[in-house]
């Protein structure tokens, strides 16, 4: 019997690699080694910790999980959809400016490096078309419609997904961050459901088998060490998120308050062809969880979820946002490798008992 176990994405990047990037373009070729050895570094230490699947870390992503695709484009602007956190900072996506709108890179330029160094199965995360969509702000750009829009972002998305599946990604996640944001944003459940029905057009695209190695991850938003949508039930958003045509679902779950409550919606709403890896180490807090901690979570997730339907993950990627300095490395390497330890020691407890 194995359980398996997965990153999110993010690790954060070493802290000469920010400050060349602060000081210079993201995309100069000075830079390249610095990014390259950013790479090899991470991908050595989380082999070391055990993780049988390991992430470039997004030591490429020079902004972030979500614009990586779209920065630089010359029909963009900056001041696009704000992202307010909990402690009052925000973040800004970017804002299209004029049709039509192309990806400037896919995600499978990061796997090609990650594919060089890594010895053991890579994963690669992608930004949702979801989270895309507010790009087109309200209102209408001439001679682009929203419907031409959605289309082409579609098709961007499916490319990229096909990309990196074609590469040999282990799986290939959709970051859907703003999820439980948008039950924040519009209580209604208007917004959540058009993202749902927009990234299942997306989803539909593939075949079954293609989507055993699509996942979704959700979680409440992590940035300096705060969230943007915590105080949102899980019960909100999970019952929709199981409706998204994913095989595989990464949920943030070791920073919430009450664990068992959002155990028992999993338990209710999780479709027997659905995988879900649950949270046993959060980025955003300062401790670094033991091994016998995460065990224990993961013991307590089996009571609600059937084993062969269970992982474990992060809550979230280490640092989502290039320049967020809230967590060392080391830090994300320790609580790595006690997800990666503390897993196997509830695989082997779980297994005796079966
Ligand atoms: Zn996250």
């Amino acid at each position: 019997m194995i359980i398996p176990t997965e990153p999110i994405g993010s690790i954060p990047r070493p802290l000469d690699l920010i400050e060349r990037v602060a000081q210079a373009d993201g995309e100069d070729p000075r830079l390249a080694p610095l990014y390259e050895d950013a790479i090899r570094d991470t991908i050595e230490r989380l082999e070391a910790t055990g993780s049988p699947v390991v992430t470039d870390g997004e030591q490429q992503k020079h902004h972030g999980f979500a614009d990586y695709c779209v920065d630089g484009l010359a029909n963009t602007a900056p001041d696009g959809f704000t992202i307010p956190f909990a402690d009052g900072h925000t973040r800004r996506l970017s804002r299209l400016t004029r049709g039509p709108f192309r990806y400037r890179r896919y995600a499978d330029c990061y796997l090609d490096v990650a594919l060089r160094y890594a010895h053991v199965p890579v994963k690669q995360a992608v930004i949702s078309p979801s989270a895309l969509s507010l790009m087109y702000t309200a209102e209408t750009i001439p001679d682009y419609s929203r419907e031409q829009f959605i289309d082409d972002l579609l098709r961007e998305h499916e490319t990229e997904i096909r990309r990196c599946l074609n590469k040999g990604a282990h799986k290939v996640q959709v970051d859907f961050t703003e999820g439980r944001l948008a039950m924040k944003l519009d209580p209604s459940g208007q917004l959540l459901h058009s993202f749902i029905d927009l990234n299942n057009l997306a989803l539909s695209r593939f075949s079954p088998d293609e989507r055993r190695r699509i996942g979704v991850h959700t979680c409440p938003g992590n940035d300096l060490d705060s969230t943007h949508s915590a105080d949102v039930d899980y019960a909100e958003l999970l019952p929709s998120l199981f409706e998204l045509k994913a095989g595989n679902f990464y949920v943030a779950l070791a920073g919430e308050r009450d664990r068992r409550h959002v155990l028992n919606i999993i338990r209710k709403y999780l479709k027997p062809d659905q995988r879900i890896f649950i949270g046993v180490t959060a980025p955003i807090d300062p401790r670094i969880e033991t091994p016998e901690d995460v065990r224990d979570r993961v013991l307590e997730a089996s009571e609600y979820i059937p084993i062969e339907q269970l992982g474990t993950t992060d809550d979230c990627g280490f640092s989502p946002f290039f320049d967020n300095t809230s967590t060392s490395r080391d830090a994300a390497f320790a609580k790595i490798q006690a997800r990666v330890r503390g897993t196997a020691l509830a695989e082997t407890l779980i297994g005796a008992r079966q």
